[in-house]
């Protein structure tokens, strides 16, 4: 059986732990072995003890836990090619021969960056003298699988990332939290979500939450947007409704490219409308916490997928990510994916945006 290596890299996500346990589990019950690689791509290129082997009982209790228990890190030294090369020599040390990388944009274009140098960084280990051609033989192909744990779901090709229902969770909650004091008060809040590329968070939580107004950084609004969003809230506010919430991610900008911060919103709203206006910025309370019911089941079944794919790659085939498509799991090429994210604008919708500025005023 393989020798499968697995790193989780980049920000931290609900669900990453629930990963690394499936792929260890579905690892051993393929008869492969699995080793976890501590603190994302640092521990590839430092190697020693930060490799370890994993066994069935190393994971129990990991589904239900938030964060990473293997680490994460960015990793500059793996940018630069002594640092890959470093790596290069580490996995064959241990006898890795695949590799599962789950992260975020630059994690996963770290590890198409791998791949695509593998055979020169074998070529140079053995010119160079740190590895013996004998030694490096049975790694002519690298196979590695990308799963794609991130919050922001800034992903193309796939519905939904690990850790992004579950950030979302949080984010209702805690909007819910404020809509008391809000409600109580006849307060304004202006809510500031993660996001600084992708609005897909934010989008989402105002559609949850029946925000009064929201900011994006895929949709700048038009200009004069100041006036629109008070005379929303005044007729808002004129219909009975006792609380205000505007939502904003951290990178909305208007259309001249101008960052729209929340302290900005606030003041409008307490300048023009007099509202007695709070912002709270929800921060890494996002990020944590153990994950929801789907993140669950998503890295679970997207970490034996995972498995899956390695045992079936054959040399010519394009290293595979791990996606999921109308409900159904499959995968697709890593670095056609990674270069079309790269492309586009991620996944948001402009219905969805028009629904949830419409719908905004309801309760
Ligand atoms: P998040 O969505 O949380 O930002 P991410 O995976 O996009 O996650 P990055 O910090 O961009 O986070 O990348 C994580 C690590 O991946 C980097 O620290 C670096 O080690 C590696 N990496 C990123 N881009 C590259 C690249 N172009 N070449 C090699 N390695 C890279």
């Amino acid at each position: 059986g393989k020798r499968i290596g697995l790193l989780t890299s980049g920000g931290d996500a609900p669900g990453m732990n629930g990963v690394v346990r499936a792929v260890v589990r579905m690892a051993i019950h393929c008869d492969c072995e699995a080793y976890g690689i501590y603190e994302g791509y640092e521990g590839l290129v430092q190697g020693g003890d930060m490799i370890r082997q994993l066994y069935w009982e190393d994971v129990r209790g990991w589904l239900l836990r938030g964060g990473t228990l293997i680490g994460s890190a960015r990793c500059a030294a793996f940018r630069e090619r002594a640092g890959r090369l470093a790596a290069a020599r580490n996995l064959i040390l241990n006898g890795i021969d695949a590799l599962v990388v789950c992260g975020g944009d630059g994690s996963l274009t770290g590890a198409d960056v791998f791949r695509a140098e593998w055979t020169g960084l074998l070529d140079e280990l053995v010119a160079t003298g740190t590895l013996t051609a004998e030694q490096v033989a049975p790694y002519a192909t690298l196979n590695i699988v990308g799963l794609l744990g991130s919050i922001d779901n800034d992903f193309s090709g796939t519905d939904a990332t690990i850790g992004c229902y579950s950030a979302l969770t949080r984010i209702c909650e805690a909007i819910d939290d404020v809509f008391d004091t809000a409600t109580s008060h006849r307060r304004g809040f202006v809510v500031e979500v993660m996001g600084r590329y992708c609005g897909w968070l934010a989008l989402m939580a105002a559609i949850s939450t029946a925000a009064d107004w929201l900011f994006i950084p895929e949709m700048p609004p038009r200009d004069g947007w100041e006036e629109d969003m008070c005379s929303i809230i005044t007729k808002n506010r004129d219909r009975g409704k006792r609380r205000t919430i505007v939502i904003v991610a951290e990178g909305a900008q208007d259309r001249n490219l101008n960052h729209i911060a929340s302290a900005k919103i606030k003041d409008i709203l307490t300048d023009r409308l007099h509202l007695d206006t709070r912002v709270s910025v929800l921060g890494h309370i996002q990020r944590g916490g153990p994950p929801c019911a789907y993140d669950r089941w998503l890295s679970t079944l997207q970490g034996v997928k995972a498995v899956e794919a390695l045992l079936a790659l054959t040399p010519d085939t394009p290293s595979p990510v791990v996606t999921i498509r109308e409900n159904t799991i499959g995968v697709s090429s890593l670095a056609e994916t990674v270069k079309l994210t790269q492309e586009t604008a991620a996944s948001i919708d402009a219905k969805q945006f028009d629904r949830a500025m419409t719908l905004r005023d309801s309760e």
